[in-house]
């Protein structure tokens, strides 16, 4: 979506990839099959590319300082490892002056045992390499963490509170090199199973105070970070009514995805933007949106499968905009594509939604 954009623009995409099956290398005018810290990879990319982004934070914080040195680089390697590890994460929240969810940082067997009862029930998550809810066990016991923690290998994790949600909140920031800095309205997220299900914007259930506290906080930390280019903050809204910030993402987010269609400017093109140094116009919402994930689970369910879902049926229906990535095979919890709906009301946006997910045999109750 991200080499779509760019292109667009009249730009030309190289993208380094070690899969061989790469949705994102299929479209650009070059896909070089290479690991991330492939020095050869590197360095064409480094010989053919003006300006170099990740679309994926795991990629090593090391890859991006050593193509920094030759060319322009955004996010920068530092603001990406800040959003690799959760407890560094979290030490920057804290830092910016956003409170996030209590928490203590499991290292080792002293740690373990020092931690605070009351964060407990909690949830163990590893410090590195998490996302869809993977490298998570929920703990309600010091048992069960010791155990969980045992489950995880040992690896450096931090035990965050079980919270009350109310709701789940993201914001969309995008910020030049000149500190220029514009957002996307407030999105409102479900997750079924730890996984992105339904974003809606406007946020439906959000005040107009909850709503100013997420923008000024997102604000806040990609200010904080000197960041440049596109950063997704994750927040929850508790029960009690107060806004934690949850993570960040430094890259365009799934719960932006509704951009394509739902905004005058999508989150692919403000990074295009940034990345380029183009200026960075406010973007509009023009219409209601909503967004339902397209898990692989999709492809398996009559007998078997992978059969695709019955898309002439969604598109159907008024202001359904479908976007399918190009992976090669289905598998369950494998984010395939999203169906975007645009609407003028947002009622109207929430009940082509639900008629869409119930063809789709996805759950309703949102
Ligand atoms: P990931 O990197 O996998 O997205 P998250 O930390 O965002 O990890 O957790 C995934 C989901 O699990 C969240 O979106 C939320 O629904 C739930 N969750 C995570 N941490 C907490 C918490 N402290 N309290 C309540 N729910 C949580
Ligand atoms: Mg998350």
């Amino acid at each position: 979506m991200f080499v779509h954009a760019a292109q667009a623009l009249g730009y030309r995409c190289i993208v380094l990839d070690p899969d061989a099956v790469s949705p994102a290398g299929a479209v650009a005018e070059k896909h070089i099959k290479a690991d991330y810290l492939d020095s050869f990879g590197l360095a064409q990319l480094a010989r053919d590319c003006d300006a170099i982004t990740t679309e994926f934070e795991n990629v090593p914080a090391l890859a991006l300082e050593t193509l920094a040195g030759m060319r322009v680089v955004a996010p920068a390697a530092a603001s990406v490892a800040v959003c690799q590890d959760r407890a560094i994460e979290k030490a920057h929240f804290e830092a910016a002056g956003v409170p996030c969810a209590p928490h203590a940082v499991i290292t080792n067997e002293i740690e373990l045992t020092a931690v605070d009862p009351a964060l407990l029930p909690g949830i163990l998550k590893t410090s590195r390499m998490g996302y869809d809810g993977k490298g998570q066990v929920r703990v309600a016991t010091t048992a069960e963490l010791a155990q969980a923690w045992e489950g995880l290998k040992r690896v450096p994790c931090v035990l965050e509170q079980l919270l009350p949600l109310k709701a789940e909140l993201s914001v969309l920031v995008a910020r030049g090199a000149d500190g220029q800095i514009v957002n996307f309205p407030v999105q409102q997220n479900l997750h079924r199973g730890g996984i992105l299900a339904v974003t809606e914007v406007p946020a439906p259930d959000v005040p107009v105070e909850v709503d100013r506290l997420a923008v000024a906080a997102a604000r806040q930390v990609a200010d904080a970070l000197n960041y440049v280019g596109v950063l997704c903050i994750e927040f929850f809204w508790l029960q009690d009514g107060r806004l934690v910030v949850n993570e960040m993402a430094p890259r365009p987010h799934n719960s932006g995805h509704w951009t394509m269609n739902g905004a005058d400017v999508s989150q692919f093109e403000l990074q295009v933007r940034a990345l380029a140094g183009l200026p960075l116009p406010a973007p509009r919402q023009h219409s209601a949106s909503v967004m339902l994930n397209l898990l692989g689970d999709l492809w398996f369910n009559d007998d078997g499968g992978p059969t695709p879902p019955a898309w002439d049926r969604v598109l159907a229906l008024p202001g359904t905009h479908l976007h399918l990535y190009g992976k090669a095979d289905a598998r369950h919890g494998r984010k395939m594509g999203h169906l975007n709906i645009t609407a003028d009301t947002p009622e109207a946006a929430h009940a082509v939604a639900v008629e869409a997910a119930a063809i789709l045999g996805l759950p309703t109750d949102f």
